[in-house]
């Protein structure tokens, strides 16, 4: 896609989130757009940085340190998510490129990122992945597990200001998306990450805060 082009798509997809929350009346927040630049090359995704988006989303930390670490540098307002699965061999380098992590889902990995904050004086905002639809190939906090990890996370200082799902490729993830809302009022938790190019409207119903977007923006992916 053209430089023009992406931020066309990202600016009408704005649009349309503007539309359905005035649709919706209630007081629901607009939720903030990350735009997931996985595979794509830097190239493709600094049209948007110039243009002053400043949310984006990667899924590998080694891309991330190749892609962000210059650019994030020199714009200070770029925040970046990190929302693949995370061994905890690359914890050490996630926390020197990312700001969010969206895919903390079992004790070992939040007792690596409490310790590696303290190395580095850092604090990172993380979301607790739930497995929402009980997928055995998907990554995530069962669903009734998920107060147990929360207060896990809680006990080590985590700052955990939300969840996140990845509902099933195919058919309908409104139902996910109320169920999401639902854990996330009963954690008191402020955010909730999901909806992704197929279901964002849903997700924007849902109350969802970030969403994240990547082939509607960018293109399809190889
Ligand atoms: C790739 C990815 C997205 C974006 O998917 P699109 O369908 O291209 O919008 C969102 N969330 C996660 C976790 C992803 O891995």
């Amino acid at each position: 896609l053209s430089k023009h082009m992406i931020i066309d798509k990202l600016t009408s997809i704005e649009n349309e989130i503007q539309l359905k929350i005035n649709e919706l009346k209630t007081s629901s927040l607009k939720p903030t757009i990350i735009a997931v630049s996985k595979t794509f090359p830097i190239e493709n995704i600094l049209p948007l940085v110039k243009f002053g988006h400043a949310h984006f989303g990667e899924n590998k930390v080694q891309e991330a340190l190749d892609k962000w670490t210059e650019i994030k540098a020199d714009n200070k307002n770029i925040k970046l998510h990190l929302i693949g699965p995370l061994q905890t061999n690359k914890v050490k380098f996630a926390l020197k490129i990312f700001d969010y992590i969206h895919s903390v889902d079992r004790e070992k990995l939040a007792i690596k990122i409490a310790d590696e904050q303290n190395k580095q004086s850092k604090k990172i905002k993380i979301f607790i992945q739930i497995n929402i639809a009980n997928e055995e190939q998907k990554s995530g906090v069962k669903k009734e597990k998920v107060y147990e990890f929360f207060k896990f996370c809680k006990n080590l200082h985590l700052d955990v200001i939300g969840t996140m799902c990845i509902p099933p490729q195919e058919g309908n993830s409104k139902s996910y998306f109320l169920e999401m809302n639902k854990i996330n009022e009963k954690l008191n938790l402020p955010d909730l990450s999901m909806g992704m190019s197929q279901d964002y409207l849903e997700a924007t119903e849902n109350k969802a805060t970030f969403l994240r977007i990547g082939s509607k923006i960018f293109g399809r992916r190889n």
